[in-house]
């Protein structure tokens, strides 16, 4: 199965990537995770991606594109679920190229009101070690900035703060909302209200894709049947 999650950031497509992953084996491809792990690391992509990520901008499209098909070729025969990318219709051309006759089952589109984002975003706490995501009001750990997972020292991201957030906003209506009509014309998204706690999302979530798994899994039957 191959999924795409859109939504603006702090919509919570992390959150749920790492539910849907556990559930159905797919390999979750975060194109924010893999560029923290390349600053981390102090790569040359990590060192130009800096800049544009500090401000809350977009890293340019010829970068995120061969980063993201290098990460979409490791990936194996159950397939995955992108987050965080494609972020503008130049990217999501550009992954039509990448799959070539492999095709995109579906695109989960969490849309959440704006004012909601923002104490999402403020609020969230990040556990650089494992990568573990909370929230300080919504989903708190069970001892204060402790993570739960592995027991690292809970942190913000620098990109997390009320200025960068409005400047992430304005790029995702500018640059990835198109993105959502490009699949809509595809007839490919499924909208779902995340401005509902993480149990409601999720449950959604896990309704649609796995009656897609079913409806796959038929095909399939039919198909050696015929
Ligand atoms: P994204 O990956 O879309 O930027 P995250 O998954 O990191 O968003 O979620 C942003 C913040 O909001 C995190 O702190 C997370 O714990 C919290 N969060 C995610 N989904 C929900 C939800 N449905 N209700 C309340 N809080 C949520
Ligand atoms: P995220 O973890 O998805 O919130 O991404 C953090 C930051 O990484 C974004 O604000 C961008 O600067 C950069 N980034 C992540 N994914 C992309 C992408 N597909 N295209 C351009 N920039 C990206």
């Amino acid at each position: 199965m191959r999924v795409i999650l859109l939504g603006a950031p702090g919509a919570g497509k992390g959150t749920h990537c790492k539910k849907i992953v556990e559930r159905y084996g797919l390999t979750h491809l975060s194109s924010g995770d893999i560029l923290r792990q390349n600053r981390a690391e102090n790569t040359e992509l990590g060192r130009k991606a800096q800049s544009y990520m500090d401000s809350g901008g977009l890293v340019p499209d010829e970068l995120i594109v061969k980063m993201m098909a290098e990460a979409i070729g490791k990936t194996g025969k159950k397939g995955f679920v992108l987050d965080g990318f494609p972020r503008t219709v130049e990217q999501a051309l550009e992954l039509d190229n990448i799959l070539a006759n492999e095709k995109i089952d579906i695109v989960l589109n969490l849309e959440v009101n704006d004012e909601i984002i923002v104490r999402r975003i403020t609020g969230r706490r990040s556990c650089p070690a494992c990568g573990a995501v909370y929230h300080i009001e919504t989903m708190k750990p069970k001892v204060d900035e402790v993570c739960d997972k592995c027991g690292g020292k809970l942190m913000q991201r620098p990109d997390d703060t009320e200025n960068v957030v409005k400047n992430r906003i304005e790029h995702y209506y500018a640059q990835t909302a198109p993105v959502v009509d490009y699949y809509r014309t595809k007839k490919l998204v499924f909208d779902i209200d995340a401005n509902k706690g993480p149990n409601d999302v999720i449950s959604l979530i896990f309704k649609k894709l796995d009656n897609l798994k079913r409806k796959q899994k038929k095909q399939v039957v039919n198909n050696i049947s015929l």
